[in-house]
């Protein structure tokens, strides 16, 4: 079983020993994101590179999690997968901003330890789509729903009168 991450660790000692570290932790860590969500009893999996050995501090990873929603559309409970791509450059003082790669997102090294659980979150936060909603059939609501439609339909073709006649 993968162990849990830390919530806080530091980044720039991670950084300077090369450490990857790898892990689940429980959402319910996670307190922006517990309330946009319909239940919250899982867990996130990341995998996370602090890197020194690129000519500048970096943190590099990815994470995911399957998050319970609201369909958009039937506003019943859904399970989502997301996953979002993390791409820090890490600095000791924002003069250094300039001296990262572009592709990297500058992240500016406050006291002695950081928040792994804010970047994580941060990162499942905008990996959420604006409208989930259930990718084939919804609820059981919502098939009703368009079963009636479909007789509501029929009733008012005149042509359905001879399809029955043909069941016949
Ligand atoms: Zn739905």
């Amino acid at each position: 079983m993968p162990k849990q991450l830390p919530e806080t660790t530091n980044f720039l000692k991670q950084a300077e020993r090369n450490v990857t570290l790898e892990g689940t932790m429980p959402l319910v860590k996670l307190e922006r994101l517990s309330e946009i969500l319909c239940g919250n009893e899982g867990e996130l999996f990341a995998k996370l590179h602090f890197t020194s050995d690129t000519g500048y501090l970096g943190l590099h990873g990815r994470v995911e999690a399957s998050l319970e929603l609201d369909c958009q559309r039937c506003m019943q409970p859904m399970e989502h997968k997301v996953s979002g791509q993390i791409n820090f450059g890490l600095m000791t003082s924002e003069k250094y901003e300039d001296k990262l790669p572009p592709d990297v997102d500058p992240y500016l090294l406050e006291g002695d330890e950081q928040s792994l659980v804010e970047i994580l979150e941060d990162e499942l936060l905008l990996s959420i789509p604006i409208a989930a909603v259930h990718q084939k059939e919804c609820s059981e609501f919502l098939l009703r729903q368009n079963e009636e439609r479909r007789v509501e339909k029929e009733k008012s073709n005149p042509f359905a009168v001879l399809k029955d006649l043909k069941i016949d």
